[in-house]
Order: C-alpha cells, then structure tokens, then sequence
C-alpha cells in the first residue's frame, strides 16, 4: 500500500526557559512527521532544535537527510529493522533516522492493534520519572526542585556549568539532604578539571553526567578512576557498539539513552541491552520534545532494562498546551504508557497546523 509522508515544522513556546552550558532555549522548533496508509495514521519527532548545539544535527541538515536520502527509504512501509539496514548507507545522522525508524515503529504497533511499549518487548507497564531543572538563579533553582519534590519525581537533576557548579549543588544538598540527585555538565569540563569534579564527590550524586568532551571516551575513563561520583554518559554514546567500548574502557557506569541520538528505538533497546549485560544502569533522556517524541520515550523508559528513572516529565512541565489531546500524566513519581495501539497518542491536527511555521510533503500516498 502506498505511503503518504508529510512534515510539519513546528514553534512552540516553552512555559520556562531551559538554560543549559549550551545556551538558553525558549521555544521548541522542530519537525512533526505523519505517515499515513490505509487506514493507519503515525507520527513522530525529529529531536534536532534550530542550532547545533547538543551535536552537529540541527533541524536543516535533518531535512536534508530526510528529504533526499530516508524518505525514499520508507515509501513500502518497511519494519524498522529494515529501515535501520538501508539507511546504514548515510553515516551518522542519527536524529533523522531516528525520526523515520520510529514512525515506522508506530505505523507497524497501529496497523498490529498492539500497544508500542508492549512491541518493543518487556514493558514493567510505568516509567520512573525524574526532571531535569535548568540554570537559573540557586534560589528559583532550589524552590522549583522543592515544588518537583513535592509533586514525587524519582530524581532531580541539575544543569551545571564549569564555575557554578559548588553554588548550585550546595544551596540544593543544603535544602534537600536525601533526594536522589545528580548533575549534568552537558562537555562543560575537561580532564584537567578533575581537581574540581572530584570536590563534587562531597554532594552525594546518583551520578554526574556528560562532563567532558561530546565524543570523548578515554578521558571520561581517567576521570571515573579518580572520581567516587559515577559517570554517566549522554552525548558520547552514539549506538550500541559506542556503549560497549564505554564499559570496556571504564568511561562509564550509567548511561542517559536517547532514541535520537542512536538512531531509535531498535538501537535504544540494544543500549539497554549492554547496560543491563555489563552490570551498569541506563535512563531515557528528553530534549525538550512534544507529546509525540515524549510517547517514545516513555514507552522505552517502561522496558524492564530501564533501571533510572529517566527525563521524561508530563506534558504540562513544558508547554502550557499541546499538540497531543490526551497529555501525559504522572502519579507518585511513574507515568503509564498509553494503552491504545502504537504510541497511542491522539494528535490535535488542527492545533497541530496552527503551530507550524511550515508544512509539506515528502512522499505522495
Ligand atoms: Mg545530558
């Protein structure tokens, strides 16, 4: 059956600015993808932002891989293995294939009637939840993690940077003495500032995340050797093969997966698979995603490898309405994946479009 692709490109206002080392971002712009056929509609997200801050993806160089190399790829509607074996040919571009593997993910769960977190294989049925707080003043830092605290998020994490990171951890560890806490540098730091981190082993972290460099393996091993606080890496881990390195090497103990960053669900679950071997922990991450990335995530977040809780906060943490009808909600500390077939999320077409800078299509049905 012939397949129709469209894209929608998509600004949304976030509630708060999320200020990161990277920069401070104050809206979502990026790309919604739907396929349709027959009588089955998916969708998913393309995680890339306008700048390529977090890797060297952005929303352009998306398009340009989607458009011209993985679009073609998908018009017979292949499993997302099969996918994932044609598009081995373009190196890189994770977050593009990653757009189109998951919505195939989707497409075939819809067309099966089978709920995504159950075909993805073994589903506790919730995901833990933790939230990712921002830089800001340590005041307004301190009282939004009192008010997560209160509403049962499973771990808070803070953004730090080289220079703010004593004041930030003190006035939390200082308020809060018992949550489970950690910290994340996104590459903010480089070896010669162990010195520093290891003076953050003080603060009691669940673990510290990302410190140095976006591709580096070997320092993050010098510096775990030196450091009591575990390492847990994000933007390094770019598959499968990248995560048994990382182990191999000592870099790491716990890794933040991101289906984005590694090219989907088949290689995300692949991830978990190696932690789980190795005796490490793993948790799935967000960048800031609409109800339709975040039905992704948490649907991966709830497999039984999945042993932290992950980034994935309700809906209603960052945007003030979304372009899904039935948002995500949390009760003590988990959120439920959806139980209707695929992500089971319901998309507001008509919002949807009043959000989007532009729309198109790729494939014709
Ligand atoms: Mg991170």
């Amino acid at each position: 059956m012939a397949a129709g692709l469209s894209y929608y490109k998509i600004s949304m206002p976030l509630l708060t600015p999320f200020t990161t080392s990277f920069g401070t971002q104050t809206e979502r712009i990026g790309y919604i993808f739907r396929l349709a056929s027959g009588s089955v509609t998916a969708y998913s997200e393309c995680v890339t932002g306008e700048e390529p801050h977090y890797s060297y993806e952005d929303n352009e160089t998306a398009m340009h891989v989607i458009r011209n190399f993985f679009s073609p790829m998908i018009a017979d509607l292949p499993q997302p293995r099969v996918f994932m074996e044609r598009a081995s040919v373009i190196k890189g571009h994770n977050m593009a294939k990653a757009a189109l593997e998951m919505l195939l993910w989707d497409y075939h769960s819809r067309a099966e009637g089978i709920p995504l977190a159950r075909r993805l294989g073994d589903s506790k049925g919730h995901a833990d939840v933790g939230i990712s707080i921002g830089m800001d003043s340590v005041q307004d830092m301190v009282r939004r993690i009192g008010s997560a605290v209160e509403k049962g998020y499973r771990r808070i994490k803070v953004k730090v940077e080289k220079g703010k990171e004593f004041g930030i951890l003190s006035a939390v560890r200082d308020s809060f003495p018992d949550i489970k806490l950690s910290a994340d540098a996104n590459t903010d730091y480089t070896l010669k500032d162990a010195e520093l981190l290891k003076r953050l082993d003080r603060f009691n972290l669940v673990y510290m995340e990302q410190p140095l460099g976006h591709d580096d393996l070997l320092d993050h091993s010098r510096l775990a050797r030196q450091m009591a606080t575990p390492i847990c890496l994000d933007e390094s881990i770019t598959d499968s093969a990248k995560a048994e390195q990382a182990f191999d090497m000592g870099a790491c103990s716990v890794i933040n997966i991101k289906p984005g960053r590694v090219g989907g669900l088949t290689e995300s679950l692949k991830v978990a698979s190696v932690c789980a071997e190795r005796g490490g922990h793993c948790w799935v991450g967000g960048m800031l995603e609409t109800g339709v990335g975040r039905a992704f995530n948490i649907s991966l977040a709830s497999q039984g490898n999945v042993d932290y809780p992950g980034d994935t906060s309700p809906n209603d943490r960052y945007f003030s309405r979304d372009i899904v009808d039935n948002p995500f909600h949390m009760v003590d500390g988990r959120i439920r994946p959806n139980d209707g077939p695929g992500t089971g999320i319901v998309v507001n077409g008509a919002y949807l479009s009043s959000v989007s800078l532009e729309q198109g299509s790729l494939l014709k049905p």
